[in-house]
């Protein structure tokens, strides 16, 4: 699999990512694994560890401004 943006080598990757769930709620989720870029550092999330994203997305507390939660578990 190929960067879209550069063209470049794609290369699976763990890394620890933000997500913004309200406009005052973030949510960084550790450890997750990614294809990066090595040429221009895009990065891709397989649709599988989106669905896995959504997930965790939907069970954390809302009324959190942020939590930190891990991929694995
Ligand atoms: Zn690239």
């Amino acid at each position: 699999m190929n960067c879209h943006n550069c063209g470049g080598q794609l290369e699976k990757v763990a890394t620890d990512l933000p997500f913004k769930i309200k406009s005052d709620s973030i949510v960084i989720i550790k450890k997750l694994p990614v294809q990066q870029c090595q040429n221009c550092n895009e990065y891709l999330i397989e649709d599988s560890v989106m669905e896995k994203v959504d997930n965790i997305l939907n069970k954390v507390d809302k009324t959190a401004e942020l939590e930190i939660l891990s991929y694995a578990v």
